[in-house]
C-alpha cells in the first residue's frame, strides 16, 4: 500500500493530536509535511507554496474545510485533496466532493488506507493536469472541466463537456452514437434525438460549423477532426 513517490503534503486539521499523528505517519512514508490548524492559515499556505496533496479536515473552527476546496477548484495544477470527515456525515462528504475534493476518509481511518488514497489522488491530479486536449483555438481543461478558446472560457454544460471529451479522446475517428450516448448519459435510456440536439448546441457554442470542427458520419456517429483538416 506504500507509495514510492515522495509527496509534499499540507495537513489542515485543528485537532493537535491528529496533526502530530498525521505528521509522524506521513514523514515515516518519506512525505514532507506542512501543517495548518485553520482554513485561513491553510489558504495562505496553498497560495504561497506548491503542494502535491492536501489532507483536509472538514470540521475546522471558523471557516470550514470546504472553502479550501472551493478556493482551489479552478486552479490549474491544483493539489489533490483528501478530506477527513467524522463518521456518518454523508452530507459533508457530498458537499466536499462537490466543492472539488478528490476523495475522503471517515475518522477513525486506517493509516495505510490514507497513504494509498493520497498516492492515487495525487497521481490522478498529475495526470489530469497534463491531460488537456487542444484542438484549433480550443483547449479542453480536463482538471477543471472547462473549455477555453484563446484562453477565454466558453461555458459548457456537464453533458457538453462529456461529449466533447469523448470526441477528443478519439480525435480523428468516428465515435459511434452508442459510445457517445454512453459517455454522456451512462446507462440511462435516452432518445437518439437527444444526442443530435446536444451535438448541435455544442457546435453552436464552438462555432464548429464554420470551423468544420465536428463532422457527422450519418447514422454512425460524429468526429472531432484533426487540426490538419481544419
Ligand atoms: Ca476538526
Amino acid at each position: 500500500m506504500n507509495t514510492p513517490t515522495s509527496l509534499h503534503i499540507l495537513v489542515i486539521e485543528d485537532d493537535l493530536r491528529m496533526v502530530e499523528l498525521l505528521r509522524t505517519g506521513l514523514c515515516e512514508h518519506a512525505h514532507s509535511v506542512v501543517t495548518a490548524t485553520t482554513a485561513e492559515q491553510g489558504q495562505q499556505l496553498v497560495d504561497s507554496e506548491n503542494f502535491d496533496a492536501i489532507v483536509l479536515d472538514i470540521g475546522l473552527p471558523g471557516r470550514s474545510g470546504y472553502t479550501i476546496a472551493q478556493h482551489l477548484r479552478t486552479r490549474p495544477n491544483r493539489p489533490a485533496i483528501v478530506m477527513l470527515t467524522a463518521l456518518n456525515q454523508e452530507d459533508n462528504i457530498v458537499c466536499g466532493l462537490d466543492a472539488g475534493a478528490d476523495d475522503y476518509l471517515t475518522k477513525p481511518f486506517s493509516f495505510p488506507e490514507l497513504i494509498a488514497r493520497l498516492g492515487s489522488a495525487a497521481r490522478r491530479a498529475r495526470i489530469a493536469a497534463t491531460d488537456d486536449f487542444c484542438f484549433g483555438p480550443f483547449r479542453l481543461d480536463t482538471a477543471n472541466r472547462r473549455l477555453l478558446c484563446n484562453r477565454i472560457e466558453i461555458h459548457i454544460t456537464r453533458s457538453e463537456y462529456l461529449l466533447l471529451r469523448s470526441l477528443a479522446l478519439h480525435r480523428g475517428e468516428v465515435v459511434s452514437r452508442r459510445q457517445l450516448m454512453q459517455a454522456v448519459w451512462g446507462t440511462t435510456i435516452i432518445s437518439h434525438g437527444a444526442l443530435d440536439t446536444l451535438v448541435n448546441t455544442l457546435r453552436e457554442k464552438l462555432n464548429a460549423e464554420q470551423l468544420g470542427l465536428i463532422t457527422t458520419a450519418r447514422g454512425l456517429g460524429y468526429t472531432l477532426v484533426e487540426d490538419a483538416d481544419l
